[in-house]
């Protein structure tokens, strides 16, 4: 049966990083909806254009568009033992219309994985990245905190709905990354 993982956490907790040692482990194929609309960005699409709009201010952009994507991977992307979401869900529409999009062939998420650091935490890394990185959401101090605001305002809420069906787990995030990793796979094992 085809897993769903999701791994949770605010911007900048190292969902990235740590997606690719799990995707290895695991057989998974990683889906970041932050990249997949950073390659419309980059691909001048009608929808990247859009999209870049919102996401140079730290907002969100529309869950329908986020949803299609996951669909579209889901649909045809095959030959792995399951799927990791990153980035998605970030709100509970987005979670509702993962469960439906699941129910429709009989499945369900498998579990979540938290990254937890601390709103300090969140600021240092992301500006850390910014120098080598170059994301334009990341060079401007307002635009972090509005997507730390983001993230306590309409991501967060996801812990009580995925804790509230016992698929909820949570990993410190504020060790080295060797740490963090080791801490992930100790729960997904
Ligand atoms: P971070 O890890 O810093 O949160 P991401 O690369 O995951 O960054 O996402 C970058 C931006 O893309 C977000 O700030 C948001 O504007 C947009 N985005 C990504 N995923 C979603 C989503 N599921 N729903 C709405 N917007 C999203």
């Amino acid at each position: 049966m085809t897993r769903y993982y999701i791994l949770f956490g605010p911007p900048g907790a190292g969902k990235g990083t740590q997606a690719q040692a799990m995707v290895e482990r695991y057989n998974l194929h990683h889906i970041s909806t932050g990249a997949l609309l950073r390659k419309e960005i980059a691909a001048g699409s009608e929808l990247g254009l859009k999209a870049k709009e919102l996401i140079e201010k730290g907002n969100l952009v529309p869950d329908e568009v986020v949803e299609g994507m996951i669909e579209n991977e889901f649909r045809t992307v095959k030959g792995v033992d399951g799927f990791l979401l990153d980035g998605f869900p970030r709100t509970i529409e987005q979670a509702k219309a993962l469960d439906n999009l699941l129910a429709k062939t009989g499945e369900s998420v498998t579990a979540t994985v938290s990254i937890m650091i601390p709103d300090e935490m969140i600021v240092e890394r992301i500006q850390g990245r910014a120098l080598k990185e170059g994301r334009a959401d990341d060079a401007d101090i307002n635009v972090i905190n509005n997507r730390i605001a983001t993230y306590h305002r309409q991501t967060e809420p996801l812990i009580d709905f995925y804790r509230s069906c016992g698929k909820y787990t949570e990993v410190d995030g504020t060790g080295s990354i060797d740490e963090v990793r080791e801490g992930i796979f100790k729960v997904m094992d």
